[in-house]
């Protein structure tokens, strides 16, 4: 079989065909015409057109390459006159009609960024950085626009750092199918506003039921105000946070109250302190038994923090809510500044908080989601701009459909 028919069938050619290949230093050229006069399509609604209007200049596109050589395809695109869209450019069967690479290339592409950084898909594929840039940012267009968009009942609202916590994104996803819907550039009101209005618009807001997210006051109100059936229920997760937090500043501000003698069974006790009791092994236990007979303000806090991690298991809320009630009112004779704060904060959100017995949903369904959008910040070595992270970050947790290749 000739090289030029074994292309022409590769690259699934009907109304254009191979010329000549030409060998160079550095790629090879597959020379590509029309086939006679069979019909070409409209670049914008694909349909058959009669007439050609034009000749246009030259274009190439970069391809998958052969061996060690990469291909690149040039010809010469027709304008064609088309009943519906006037004079348009011809539609191409190997690529989408502004790219400068063929959907092949720029699948292979894609598929590759999701497990490596931009850099080192560019230098497996022998692409510039902005190549796979523009690449990237055209997928996730596709993506977007072509993607299956079910109603959704259950979404968990969160935010991610950029930068080491100098600038804040919001993800929302779709807790039950568990993929991203939505990443907005920050987390005000403003900034997230769109995901309600635009991304979801009136008819699809109204069959939300449950929204899991920490107590950002942002998040509720806009909640409260686009969809005001939904329940809004507080994270477990970041309320262990927020717990764990306080029993982190009891722990420090003993240690600074402590002499250098005292201190010493303290140290590096953190993690024993904030563990689950389970998953200490026999040393760790021993050690903090020691510790809880030593300082009192130290076992307050690490008790409080157990007997509040029992609220998670009630199945009636009666009980759920009793039991909350109960610990909040022995917090607040703890005098542990800390806790008390804990104990506003939980006043201030109690039917967002009480409404985890009936749902048990977290944003922890989707953590390993979270635990990707890391790693993508990390192996990039963050993104310079907003707009690049946040299209790797729909490229890797959206479930995108890909361009098809014809
Ligand atoms: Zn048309």
């Amino acid at each position: 079989m000739l090289i030029e028919t074994l292309i022409r069938k590769q690259l699934g050619l009907k109304a254009h065909t191979v010329t000549k290949v030409v060998e160079t230093e550095e790629y090879m050229i597959i020379h590509i015409d029309r086939l006679g006069t069979r019909l070409l399509r409209c670049g914008l609604c694909r349909q058959r057109c009669r007439k050609v209007h034009s000749l246009g200049k030259p274009r190439e596109w970069r391809d998958l390459s052969m061996r060690k050589l990469p291909l690149k395809l040039r010809y010469r695109p027709r304008r064609v006159a088309c009943p519906r869209c006037g004079v348009r450019v011809e539609d191409f069967p190997w690529a989408e009609p502004w790219a400068r690479v063929t959907t092949a290339l720029s699948n292979a592409v894609a598929k590759l960024a999701r497990e490596l950084s931009w850099q080192g898909t560019a230098r497996q594929y022998g692409l510039n950085w902005k190549s796979v840039a523009t690449i990237m940012k055209r997928t996730v267009k596709y993506g977007l626009q072509n993607r299956t968009r079910p109603p959704v009942h259950v979404i968990g609202i969160d935010e991610v750092s950029r930068r080491k916590g100098q600038v804040y994104l919001t993800v929302v996803y779709d807790l039950e199918r568990r993929v991203l819907l939505w990443v907005g550039d920050d987390r005000t009101e403003e900034a997230v506003r769109p995901f309600f209005t635009k991304e979801m618009g009136r008819r699809r807001c109204h069959t939300l039921r449950v929204v899991c997210m920490d107590m950002w006051a942002a998040y509720a109100n806009l909640v409260k105000e686009h969809a005001p059936q939904a329940q809004i229920l507080f994270d477990r997760f970041h309320i262990v946070k927020h717990l764990n937090e306080a029993v982190e500043e009891v722990r420090r501000s003993e240690m600074r109250r402590l002499s250098q003698k005292e201190k010493v069974p303290f140290k590096r006790s953190r993690w024993l302190l904030l563990k689950n009791p389970w998953n200490l092994s026999d040393d760790q236990k021993e050690r903090l038994s020691t510790l809880v007979r030593w300082n009192t303000p130290i076992v307050r806090a690490y008790y409080l923090k157990e007997a509040f991690q029992l609220f998670w298991d009630y199945q009636q809320p009666k009980r759920a809510g009793d039991h909350l009630e109960k610990w909040m009112r022995s917090a607040m004779r703890s005098r542990l500044e800390p806790f008390k704060k804990f104990v506003r904060m939980l006043r201030g959100h109690l039917d967002g908080i009480l409404s985890w017995t009936k749902h048990r949903v977290s944003n922890g369904a989707v953590e390993g989601m979270n635990n990707k959008i890391k790693s993508i910040s990390h192996r990039s070595f963050g993104f310079r701009t907003a707009e690049n992270f946040i299209a790797a970050i729909y490229h890797c947790c959206a479930r995108l459909p890909l361009p098809i290749e014809r």
